[in-house]
């Protein structure tokens, strides 16, 4: 056994595993106690705290904090609480006739000590979302929130303190060297919400333990737009998921793909939307956050100057104020392949748009991309719709809408290879941080015991 004792957080993950059977041996109930305390912190204790915390990070509008991150764990708590006395009952499952006189069942049992580690761009709903789903499958937690939101993690710690014991669920506030340190430990489980860059670090320091991981991670997700669509609807959708928290959103429409036909009708109709949704001065806006940092504005500014530098149009917006984080909501055109724009995931309120001829030359473009965390489609053509799904991959895909499918508990939520491994949400998430557990149990002799050497004298084995 390695020795972890000069571990700064091993006295932390000592006590939670030390625990971790007290607490596995919870019943329904006793979660559901827990997940009751939760759901009354986010709900209204701390609504208020939170919401202020949230603006102080990142000027996101209260109703967004409202719609985006508390409502959704709220959700997730209300949707477990009511199934898991069945999620965690035993599973009993068929047996085969060769198994006669046998019994069977699965039983989900919690992995043990889980760590989750959360980005910034929906630190609560990416914090509390994955724990609600540990919690209900009965493992002790650490929790590690990004240091880019440092407002929210200090309410969410607080809040943290306030609802759980200290050998249950502990909230780590640190930077990526934080991060570092906890991922030395022999976690069971690891819940990763982040980029695919750390995704393969946590992956690799997972290995190192054989800890299983969920990785949520990002990627360019493509929204094709067909003759067929109604481009008014499609762009009230459009503009509303790519600027909702300022386009940091890891399942905003990445970029268009849109049939060269509609191109001019797609873009006025996307100005005038912006206009409807943000007037004609986004940064007065109430319902227009920022970028996260300066490092970050500075990567998206950095975006745009290479595009005009390489030639492409700016059909709409490109303005900013550093002193804010602020950047107009943009609208890009004529971009090179090789633009940063069209090769990195944007994570910010930049739309480059790109045409195409035919739906196989739209689906060999997403198909030439790492598989995208979700693929949006506008199209009233079943045949093109059913097309462009059956001959691309992706996590999740959203017909004639964007982003809402998050929001579908019954779906499991999760990406592919480059945009994730593993799924969360409702009971995918439950059965995430659980082991799958088979029991079987004999009860009268069997035709198996015909089996058991020595290979002859079928009749006394029966008999004896
Ligand atoms: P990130 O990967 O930079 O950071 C995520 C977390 O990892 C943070 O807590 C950070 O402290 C930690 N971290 C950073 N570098 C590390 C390292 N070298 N070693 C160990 N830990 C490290 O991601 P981010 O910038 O916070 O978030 C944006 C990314 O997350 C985007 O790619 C986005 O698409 C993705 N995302 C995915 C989902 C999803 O559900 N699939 C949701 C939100 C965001």
């Amino acid at each position: 056994m390695e020795d972890y004792s000069k571990n700064t957080y091993f006295s932390t993950f000592k006590r939670l595993k030390d625990n971790q059977f007290k607490v596995g041996n919870t019943t329904y109930k006793e979660r559901i106690t827990k997940l009751n305390a939760l759901k009354r912190a986010l709900d209204i204790t701390y609504k208020n705290k939170l919401r202020e915390a949230l603006y102080a990070d990142f000027k996101k509008p209260y109703i967004e904090t409202d719609i985006t991150e508390l409502y959704l764990v709220i959700k997730e708590i209300k949707y477990a609480k009511a199934n898991l006395k069945a999620w965690t009952k035993k599973q009993q499952v068929d047996t085969p006739i060769t198994l006669f006189g046998t019994s069977s069942w699965v039983k989900y049992e919690p992995k043990g000590v889980c760590l989750i580690i959360a980005p910034w761009n929906y630190p609560i709903n990416l914090t509390f979302g994955p724990l609600v789903s540990a919690i209900a499958a009965g493992n002790t937690v650490i929790l590690k929130p990004s240091e880019m939101t440092p407002n929210t993690s200090k309410v969410m710690a607080d809040i943290v303190k306030d609802v759980f014991n200290e050998d249950e669920v502990v909230l780590v506030e640190g930077e990526v060297e934080t991060s570092k340190e906890l991922l030395k430990l022999p976690f069971n489980h690891i819940f990763f919400t982040g980029s695919p860059q750390v995704g393969k670090i946590v992956m690799n320091a997972a290995a190192k333990h054989l800890t299983s991981v969920t990785l949520e991670l990002g990627g360019k997700s493509p929204t094709i737009v067909d003759k067929s669509a109604n481009i008014k609807e499609s762009i009230k959708k459009i503009v509303w998921g790519k600027h909702l928290n300022n386009g940091q959103t890891c399942i905003a429409p990445d970029y268009a793909l849109v049939h060269e036909s509609i191109l001019q009708e797609f873009i006025k109709v996307y100005k005038a939307q912006v206009l409807n949704y943000y007037t004609e001065d986004a940064s007065t806006s109430n319902s227009y956050s920022r970028v996260v940092n300066e490092r970050h504005y500075n990567r998206l500014i950095n975006h745009i100057e290479n595009a005009k530098n390489q030639g492409a149009t700016i059909e709409l917006g490109g303005s900013c104020n550093a002193k804010d984080n602020y950047i107009e909501p943009t609208l890009i055109t004529n971009l090179k392949e090789e633009s940063s724009l069209m090769q990195d995931e944007i994570f910010g309120p930049i739309l480059p748009i790109k045409t195409y001829k035919t739906i196989d030359e739209a689906v060999a473009y997403v198909n030439s991309k790492e598989k995208p965390l979700a693929l949006y489609i506008y199209s009233n053509n079943k045949k093109n719709t059913n097309y462009i799904i059956n001959n691309t991959r992706a996590g999740s895909t959203c017909i004639n809408s964007n982003a809402i499918q998050y929001s579908n508990h019954y779906l499991p939520f999760g990406g592919s290879n480059n945009s994730g491994i593993g799924k969360a949400h409702g009971f995918f998430g439950f059965q995430e941080f659980s082991n799958m557990r088979s029991v079987l149990k004999r009860h009268v002799k069997g035709p198996v015991y015909l089996l058991l050497p020595p290979y002859n004298n079928f009749k006394q084995k029966l008999t004896d």
